[in-house]
C-alpha cells in the first residue's frame, strides 16, 4: 500500500500529524443541542454528532499524513503558504481546471487548513521506526 500525503496528495508522507476529532458543518447539520463552536468565523463541531440525516459526515481523521514540503509549512504554522502549495500541486494535476471548483476547493481547504492548525496537537516521524 502507497501512502500519499492528507494534505496535497503528494508522495511519501514523512510526518504523522495528530488532533483532536473535529468536523466542519453548519447548524442545520447537527441535532439541536449539540454545540456548535466557532473559530474566526468557521463554523464546526468537536464532537462525532453529526446529524444523521443532514450531516455531511465530515468528521476528519484525527491523523494526518504530510509530505515534507507540507510538514515545512505546518511547523511554521504558515497557512497561507501550506494553502498556496497544495492549491499549486491541485492546478498541476488539473483537479481545478473549472473556475467553481476551483473557487469551492479554495474554500474548503482554508477553511479545514485553519481547523486543523486549532486542533494540532503533535507530530511524529512517519512511518514509525522499527
Ligand atoms: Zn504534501
Amino acid at each position: 500500500m502507497t501512502y500519499k500525503c492528507d494534505f496535497c496528495s503528494g508522495p511519501s508522507p514523512t510526518v504523522r500529524y495528530h488532533t483532536h476529532p473535529f468536523g466542519l458543518t453548519t447548524s442545520d447539520q447537527v441535532f439541536g443541542d449539540t454545540p456548535i463552536y466557532n473559530i474566526d468565523g468557521l463554523d464546526h463541531v468537536a464532537t462525532e454528532d453529526l446529524h444523521p440525516h443532514h450531516g455531511i459526515g465530515a468528521m476528519m481523521s484525527p491523523q494526518w499524513l504530510a509530505c515534507e514540503a507540507c510538514s515545512r509549512w505546518i511547523d511554521a504554522r504558515d497557512l497561507t503558504g501550506l494553502l498556496t502549495h497544495c492549491l499549486t500541486q491541485f492546478r498541476a494535476s488539473g483537479l481545478l481546471a473549472d473556475a467553481c471548483v476551483n473557487k469551492e476547493m479554495t474554500t474548503a481547504y482554508h477553511h479545514l487548513f485553519r481547523a486543523f492548525f486549532h486542533y494540532l496537537r503533535y507530530r511524529e516521524p512517519w512511518p514509525p521506526s522499527p
